[in-house]
């Protein structure tokens, strides 16, 4: 359970996040849902431990982690660009976080094949990143992610380069892989459609502030506020 306790996040005397509380279960799909420059990004890298938050605490299982560095967190990131290593086949940047922690060879062939076997990209693994489509290195990058064995896979917008129908196909995959594992996601959107169909639940986030959380149906045909309405296009 990943226990956000009064963020703030200040840029000088910018509040990127303002006061945010959120309880993220175990095994959780949570999307967190708002426009552009609402701070969806700055609370998902707080999380990772990338950015600390000026005040506030963040525990995972009730141990405070807010000084505790990303490496040691046990999570595992897909970014908005997914920027794989260019001069590394797909392998090698699978394989990458196993190498970083220095796990033994076997162990790491073992993984890598495991993981890219469930993304269905393991006939890939002797390629460079661009040798393959979008969908492909999304795929990898999703596969990086997850061959620690994450308890948490933070994903920032990691469908957003792909189009329409492979958005759909990788989308399918990636939940059935997270209820399959049993690994607890926070997700990052601005896309409305793709929260309600994914999430167990949805915190919608506007200028720094939670406004509402709540399953996909209760923010959806009872949004709290106008602009969740707005947003989310519930009807009137
Ligand atoms: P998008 O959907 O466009 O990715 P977002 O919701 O992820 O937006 P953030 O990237 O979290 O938004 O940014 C929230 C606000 O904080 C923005 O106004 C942004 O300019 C500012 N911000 C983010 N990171 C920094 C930084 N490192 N230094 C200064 N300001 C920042
Ligand atoms: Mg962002």
């Amino acid at each position: 359970k990943i226990t956000l306790d009064r963020i703030t996040k200040k840029f000088g005397n910018f509040t990127a996040l303002d006061n945010i509380t959120l309880e993220i279960e175990d095994k959780e799909f949570m999307a967190l849902l708002g426009p552009s420059g609402s701070g969806k990004s700055t609370l998902l890298y707080t999380i990772a431990g990338i950015y600390k938050p000026t005040t506030g605490r963040i525990y995972f299982d009730g141990r405070d982690v807010t000084e505790v560095p990303p490496k040691d967190r046990n999570v595992g990131l897909v970014f908005q660009n997914w920027a794989l290593y260019p001069h590394m086949k797909v392998f090698k940047n699978i394989a990458f976080p196993l190498e970083l922690k220095k796990a033994p060879r076997e162990e790491i062939e073992k993984k890598v094949k495991e993981v890219a076997k469930m993304l269905h990209i393991d006939h890939l693994l002797d390629r460079y990143p661009w040798q393959l489509s979008g969908g492909q290195q999304q795929r990898v990058a999703i596969a990086r992610a997850l061959v620690k064995e994450p308890d948490v896979l933070l994903l920032d917008e990691p469908l957003s380069n792909l189009d329409a129908l492979l958005r759909l196909e990788v989308r399918a995959e990636l939940k059935r892989l997270q209820k399959e594992l049993g690994i607890t996601a926070v997700y990052v959107t601005h896309d409305q459609a793709e929260a309600l169909a994914m999430a167990d639940r949805i915190a919608i986030i506007r200028e720094g502030k939670i406004l509402q959380v709540g399953e996909p149906d209760e923010v959806y045909y009872k949004p709290m506020y106008k602009f969740v309405a707005g947003f989310l296009g519930s009807p009137p």
